[in-house]
């Protein structure tokens, strides 16, 4: 279905766009109570907004809180579903994100990557093991002052490429895709001003990750605010008195298992993690995250903690301890698996492109996760890049071309599924 002259153009056209995106600072800001969180992010979100226009999309509009929004209408006489493609155009404010210059490695001969503006930072396949795949191939990183921000301009760009591709070549087969580009998703705040009814019921997230990645499952995620109110009493008269509540949460905090902590836990299993600690004689805060995929296990770990909390007011008698739990978001697992088309799919087109798909459950919360609570299954396809968050994050262009052809294959899988 891909012909050389298409993949070419699929080459250029992605690493043009990535190239240029990423050049533009869009750095998100979780201190900022507006959204965008920055006003840097309108300069790309304006950018694509045109360019989607200038692609010859339809219905191509921004929101007043910088959602853009656009419609590729289908092929002629091509009946499928529609689905959306999202990425996010902020990066992470853990490292800076402005004049980013992106270094081309062109045929990389597997020595040492080294960066002109930071002569002491290097990258090699001991960093990153997966860079050793792509020896003699371009990898793109940034030049040590800043992150790339593949994550997640590579899903930014390879939309857009996805989406020049299909305006290009009209005998690609696909049905009607809505684009979504968002603010805010690094400081967990992708979703909360988006239109879910502009959205088809289908969506696919292109963010993060290996060639070949295919998230279906997240955490199930549980807050716990603790207050422990002591009892203060004169310390030169506080004998079987006072209660001391920095030093009894100090002692609770304690008394959660060691092993069940976020530095000793990985894979599939669960942990919980205090966020924080602060307080005097008198009141003391706790402030814990609880995460397991399986909601059940996340139960009996709240249990626990509540019926210490019983345990610790007995103990020390006038203490008391108020617990408010707050269900944050679920495991998307269950509902995107009463629609496995939506899986299937993804997983079929990326065996298509030639990506053995790689199945792994997100050990975080997504914008999909929430997307998918809002009644659309949100599943993750990888966007090609590596070392996020950091000055050493890189991708290599084949990933990107592999992404943009995973596309074309799922809306041509959408197309062959037809309208049931
Ligand atoms: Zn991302």
């Amino acid at each position: 279905m891909i012909s050389d002259t298409i993949r070419e153009f699929i080459l250029n056209d992605v690493r043009e766009r990535f190239l240029r995106y990423v050049q533009v600072h869009t750095t998100s800001n979780e201190n900022n109570d507006v959204t965008p969180s920055t006003q840097h992010q309108w300069d790309l979100l304006k950018m694509l907004k045109d360019e989607l226009a200038g692609l010859g999309l339809q219905n191509v509009e921004i929101s007043e809180h910088g959602y853009v929004y656009a419609t590729l209408p289908s092929t002629d006489g091509a009946k499928a579903a529609p689905f959306a493609l999202l990425a996010h155009v902020d990066t992470s404010p853990d490292q800076p994100g402005e004049h980013v210059k992106p270094q081309r490695h062109e045929k990389w001969d597997g020595k040492a990557i080294t960066f002109p503006d930071d002569p002491s930072l290097k990258l090699t396949p001991n960093d990153s093991p997966e860079l050793s795949l792509f020896k003699g191939e371009t990898i793109i990183t940034a030049s040590g002052k800043t992150l790339l921000g593949a994550d997640d301009k590579a899903g930014v760009a390879e939309i857009m490429a996805a989406m020049a591709t299909f305006q290009k070549f009209p005998e690609l087969p696909h049905g009607e895709i809505r684009v979504c580009f968002t603010p805010d998703e690094e400081i967990g705040r992708g979703t909360i001003k988006i239109d879910g009814d502009k959205l088809p019921k289908f969506c696919y997230t292109l963010d993060g990750g290996f060639p070949g990645e295919l998230e279906d499952e997240n955490f199930d995620a549980w807050r716990v605010d603790m207050k422990f109110k002591g009892i203060g009493v004169h310390p030169g008269y506080a004998k079987d008195k006072m209660i001391n509540a920095a030093v009894v949460a100090s002692r609770y905090v304690a008394h959660l298992p060691e092993w069940k902590t976020p530095e000793h836990t990985e894979k599939r299993e669960g942990f919980i993690h205090v966020v924080s600690i602060n307080g005097d004689f008198e009141n003391a805060a706790v402030t814990a995250i609880v995460r397991d995929f399986e909601e059940e296990n996340n139960k009996v770990t709240i249990e626990y903690m509540e019926t210490l909390a019983k345990t610790y007011e007995k103990r020390f008698p006038g203490l008391a301890i108020e617990l408010k739990v707050t269900h944050q978001y679920e495991n998307m697992r269950d509902i995107v698996r009463k629609t496995p088309e939506v899986v299937d799919l993804a997983d079929k087109a990326m065996r298509d492109a030639g990506v053995e798909p790689i199945r792994k459950s997100i050990r975080g919360g997504t914008d999909g996760a929430r997307l998918t609570q809002l009644g659309h299954p949100t599943p993750n396809i990888f966007a090609g890049g590596l070392m996020f968050h950091s000055r050493r994050e890189w991708i290599a262009e084949s990933a990107m071309v592999k992404a943009v052809e995973t596309v074309l294959h799922l809306a041509k899988g959408w197309v062959e599924n037809g309208v049931k």
